[in-house]
């Protein structure tokens, strides 16, 4: 058993390697603060703006950049947030056939995709309105 780890194929070991950001955040008032909003979308590599519209449609509620931060309507609790970004990860970073996050989104024809950097793969991603 204790020889699992080291007959995991290559792909396996890089899905290990990543390492998910997580949103610190607090509750002020009737909103609720991400504080290291920015950090976060520069570590997946993100637009702010995207990952904003995608937290404000799953929270159902408005969302305002504030410099590194990111201010939502409303209390959230941590793990809420978190999950959510666990799905963004899942839906627009992580790439579906080698589950690396060297990818990137673009639009082609109108039609939005991610392309891995990594093995070269290309999948549609839906659009955030
Ligand atoms: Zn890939």
């Amino acid at each position: 058993m204790e020889k699992a780890f080291s007959e995991l194929p290559e792909t396996a070991k890089e899905k290990a390697r990543f390492k998910m950001p997580v949103f610190e955040s607090f509750i002020q008032g009737n909103q609720t603060i991400i504080q290291n909003f920015t950090d976060v979308t520069g570590a997946l590599r993100r637009d702010e703006k995207h990952l904003m519209k995608f937290l404000s449609k799953e929270l159902a509620t408005p969302a305002d950049l504030d410099g590194r931060r990111l201010i939502l309507k409303g209390k959230h609790r941590d793990k809420t947030l978190n999950g959510r970004l666990e799905k963004y990860v899942k839906e627009y970073v992580l790439c579906t056939e080698c589950g690396k996050p060297d990818t990137n989104l673009l639009t082609q024809g109108g039609v939005n995709f991610m392309r891995c950097e990594a093995c070269g793969a290309r999948s549609p991603v839906s659009v955030i309105k």
